[in-house]
């Protein structure tokens, strides 16, 4: 019979930092009576310290990552039509600002082993409309920014980093967030940090620093001489509520990311040498910060793929995700049928045909890689008796799975 024991999950204190400090600073705000950020000092302290924690000199906080995302949008301010390359494999909170700004999501293939975009896959998409390109870096293992950087750098356009799942990983030595033309970082509840719902964009250019500042306060400029609403904004701001939880969960930031990466390295040296898994594959460069710990499952190897490794996995209480999201984001209905805004289809209407072209032998490594992910649920309360449990019953039941094939019989 299996040991009881249940993983701490991120979905309630078992799996989170929060804590007295969180306790006290809520406190102080709400005694303050100022809970709004344009008043209070508590979202600025938030700002400037995650600034310097990235490495830049701008740093705002919002509402949510998709606000993060959208702000970051807003900033580049495409026309309508204009493209945005994007990832196959992402939250939908990164994809749907792009439409809101009336630009088109263009959707790069990932490495099938990382999931990530590569400066390759991002090339083949990129065209004359190209107005910015969106790196994620999905799981908190970096992307090839710096080479994606260096491809935008050429052709004059920004890079988005959608860091939402990558607190201070590193590639080449700089914080993400900090390597592109502006970060983007989510404080939702499952996140590295989190204060329920909340997000940070983070910029060292001065021009956009304004726009991103702006969008997030209906472009009313604080502060400044004869203010106006100076473009088409939305209040994305975040409470000094919030505020105070963020900036006392930043103290804690660098130990959790510890925590997680020691934990991983634990389980990657327990799973060596099972026969159909793989663990994550990480460049030489570069620093995982493991939102989620990801295996690949083969199911020549392992019979039924992930999907039955995870059915396995659950009989010992360790709720896995096969595929991570269950289809492509444009096999969604908003892509696939291009719900938007009544019936007018807008901006698909102004979309190149093949930038709106999904065909499926375009994504072969999108395809290969949700086929044979399975994410293992993952945060810094884990204990090494949880990641031996992990690593127990993944190597049982993966090679239980193994013996039923005939060729594998020991
Ligand atoms: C969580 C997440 C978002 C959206 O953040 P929300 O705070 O949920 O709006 C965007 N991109 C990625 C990669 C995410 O993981």
């Amino acid at each position: 019979m299996a040991d009881p024991i249940t993983l701490p999950s991120d979905q309630d204190a078992s799996g989170r930092s929060l804590g007295a400090e969180e306790i006290a600073l809520v406190e102080k705000v709400i005694r303050s009576g100022t809970l709004t950020s344009t008043k209070g000092p508590v979202v600025k302290e938030l700002e400037k310290r995650f600034a310097d924690m990235i490495g830049v000199r701008h740093s705002y906080a919002c509402s949510s990552g998709s606000a993060a995302i959208h702000v970051a949008v807003a900033a580049i301010d495409p026309e309508p039509g204009d493209e945005i390359v994007t990832t196959s494999i992402t939250d939908m909170g990164a994809l749907t600002p792009i439409l809101y700004q009336g630009a088109i999501p263009v959707f790069a293939d990932v490495d099938p082993a990382t999931l990530n975009v590569t400066a390759a896959s991002v090339e083949a998409v990129l065209s004359e409309r190209t107005r910015a390109i969106i790196v994620t870096h999905l799981f908190g293992n970096p992307a090839e920014t710096h080479a994606i950087k260096a491809l935008a750098d050429r052709r004059g356009i920004p890079v988005i980093e959608d860091a939402a799942q990558a607190f201070l990983a590193a590639e080449a030595g700089k914080r993400v967030g900090a390597i592109g033309t502006i970060g983007c970082f989510s404080l939702q509840q499952g996140k590295h940090i989190t204060c329920g719902e909340g997000g940070v964009v983070t910029t060292d250019d001065d021009a956009l620093a304004r726009r991103m500042r702006l969008f997030i306060n209906k472009a009313w400029p604080y502060g400044e001489s004869g203010p106006d609403h100076e473009f088409l904004a939305l209040n994305y701001r975040m409470t000094e509520l919030q505020g105070a939880v963020a900036l006392a969960q930043l103290d804690k930031l660098a130990d959790n990311v510890a925590i997680r990466q020691c934990n991983a390295d634990r389980l990657t040296a327990a799973l060596a040498g099972i026969n159909g898994i793989a663990t994550p594959v990480i460049a030489a460069n570069a620093e995982h910060v493991y939102w989620k710990y990801c295996l690949r499952v083969d199911a020549n190897a392992v019979p039924g793929g992930p999907p039955a490794l995870a059915a396995a996995l659950k009989d010992e209480n360790i709720l896995s995700a096969p595929r991570y999201i269950q289809k492509p984001a444009f096999e969604c209905a908003v892509f696939r049928d291009q719900r938007t805004f009544g019936n007018s289809r807008f901006p698909f209407t102004l979309a190149r045909s093949e930038a709106v072209d999904y065909a499926r032998e375009r994504f072969p490594g999108t395809y290969a890689g949700l086929r044979d992910v399975l994410v293992l649920p993952w945060n810094e309360r884990y204990t090494n008796a949880h990641v031996d449990h992990l690593a127990t019953a993944i190597r049982a039941h993966a090679s239980a799975l193994n013996r039923t094939l005939p060729e594998v019989a020991e």
